[in-house]
């Protein structure tokens, strides 16, 4: 086997000599316990002859002893000393306890069945428990290999009660074996699930398996977000008996992450930055003018109370208005961690058409949106499903800045797939995708604008899929292009928070 320094190869050496223990030193330590089990066994065997021999005992007695000698000598897990002694065995029987004395021959045919069966008896138990010590000492080395894993494993049984943990679970949670054997996993853990829980054991029995993310406590109360792969383990009737959950920590990639939403979210804002000032300018105008206006209705000699009211509520109004504004350009810069809640998707439509009407209005785009009634309820960070829109549109409007003999159109679609998740399509009626570029447009830093990051549609991809979404992307017939993710609906029970 090559040795590396890695490591990975570390783990999978010590895996390997675990599972291959043949160097010449475990060589010479078996040779020397085969010796020592020979010896003290051919001392115990003679002793155990020669104690029968002098108090007489029969033949069955004999057998007896010697059996129970040779049993726990194959305790010793040296079958071949086990054969040995029980061959020796029948001899002695033979010889001391089997008329003639003292003679290897045998008269009575009761006396010759007698012996064949001691042979028998004792090289089937001999064997047996020699099978059985293999298989323990097999499934013992399998343990520890899966202790040799930094990912933590798990057992559970159907009850939700913990049967196995490793030295990966122990490492992640800080939870020790012995505190956690038999306790209930969700007593431990306190795990947050993406979707219902109900929902993921209908795929794990459907399927016999279930790939997610999940969020963990440990014991020192801090939280650990796990990428866990869940495999059911039936017995032979195909009776569901566990469920091996096998996890690896992804909490310093997720933080990560988030970082890098929030750095793309504030690239977004910073894109739409113009627009946004002139939209937040509005209103502020607005005020100033219906402040003013009141002012003058009321410093008169004869004060219009009538007029100086309707100015006032004008401010009430753009107020609103501003405030509105600054909730949505504060929740694309805010800095949060993703939180997952019922969602119609209209209202995210919602939140975000007034944060890209500017820039739809400078780029004399017009901005369509098909949004269907009655669509299912998706589980989504509110946030992200945002930032995602934002992307896909602002991506659109800039796909269209060279169009100039035909109309510039986005159009916003919303509906539900045959599957029943929803789809939410952004169509643009720009130059579409360039084929040699269709592969890589996923990939993060691919761009082809002189300005660009090329973040956008990674992340977008990657908070898509967190959600069990797709996004994809597809030329239409002619020109333009359209991007559409979709996201599964909420079927059963609410979310476990
Ligand atoms: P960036 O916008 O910074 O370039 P993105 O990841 O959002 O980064 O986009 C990557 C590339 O995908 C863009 O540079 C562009 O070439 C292509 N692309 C994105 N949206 C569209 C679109 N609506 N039509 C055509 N090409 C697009």
């Amino acid at each position: 086997m090559k040795l590396n320094t890695g490591m990975n190869d570390r783990f999978a050496y010590r895996a390997y000599q675990m599972m291959h223990p043949d160097t010449k030193a475990d060589r010479i330590a078996r040779s020397r316990a085969i010796a020592k089990i020979l010896s003290g066994g051919g001392i115990g065997l003679a002793l155990s002859t020669w104690l029968c021999f002098r108090f007489g005992v029969g033949l069955t007695v004999a057998a007896f002893v010697y059996l129970i000698e040779i049993l726990l000598l194959s305790l010793m897990n040296c079958l071949v000393c086990s054969a040995i002694f029980s061959v020796i065995a029948v001899g002695c029987l033979d010889f001391f306890f089997t008329l003639p004395i003292f003679s290897f021959r045998v008269n009575s045919v009761q006396d010759v069945a007698a012996l064949v069966a001691f042979l028998t008896t004792s090289l089937v138990v001999t064997s047996l428990v020699h099978r059985a010590r293999q298989l323990s000492e097999f499934h013992r080395k399998q343990a520890q290999l899966l202790d040799l894993t930094r990912d933590s494993v798990m057992v559970r049984d159907m009850d939700d009660v913990i049967t196995y943990w490793n030295n990966g679970a122990e490492a992640l949670y800080g939870w020790k074996k012995e505190e956690v054997l038999g306790k209930v996993a969700d007593s431990v853990l306190r795990t947050r699930f993406p979707v219902a829980l109900g929902d993921i054991k209908e795929s794990l029995f459907a399927t016999g398996r279930w790939e997610g993310e999940l969020i963990n406590t440990r014991r020192d109360g801090l939280q650990a977000a796990v990428e866990t792969r869940w495999a059911l383990l039936r017995n032979d009737q195909g009776r569901p008996i566990a469920t091996l959950e096998t996890s690896t920590d992804i909490t310093e990639r997720k933080r990560k992450e988030e970082a890098l939403h929030h750095v793309a979210r504030l690239t977004t804002a910073g894109e739409l930055g113009a627009s946004l000032a002139h939209e937040l300018a509005q209103p502020l105008c607005e005020i100033t003018a219906y402040t003013t206006a009141s002012l003058r209705w009321l410093d008169r000699d004869a004060p219009n109370l009538e007029e100086a009211l309707t100015c006032l509520r004008r401010v009430v109004n753009e107020s609103k208005r501003l405030a509105e504004l600054f909730r949505r350009v504060r929740m694309l810069a805010k800095r949060t961690p993703p939180q997952m809640t019922r969602l119609e998707i209209n209202e995210v439509v919602n939140d975000v058409i007034p944060l890209v009407q500017r820039e739809v209005l400078n780029h004399s785009v017009t901005l369509k949106t098909k949004l269907a009634t009655g669509l299912p309820v998706v589980l989504g960070d509110r946030i992200q499903l945002a930032q995602v829109m934002t992307n896909l549109i602002m991506n659109g409007i800039q796909a269209m800045v060279n169009v100039e003999d035909r109309a510039r159109e986005l159009l916003i679609e919303l509906r539900r797939s045959d599957e029943g998740s929803v789809i939410v399509a952004v169509q643009d009626s720009g130059k579409g995708i360039d084929a040699e570029n269709a592969s890589k447009l996923f990939e993060p830093f691919f761009t082809t604008k002189p300005e660009g990051m090329g973040v956008g549609l990674s992340i977008c991809r990657s908070i898509v899929r967190a959600h069990g979404g797709e996004l994809r992307a597809m030329n239409n017939a002619g020109y333009s292009a359209t991007f559409e993710f979709s996201l599964p609906s909420i079927t059963g029970n609410a979310p476990e928070e």
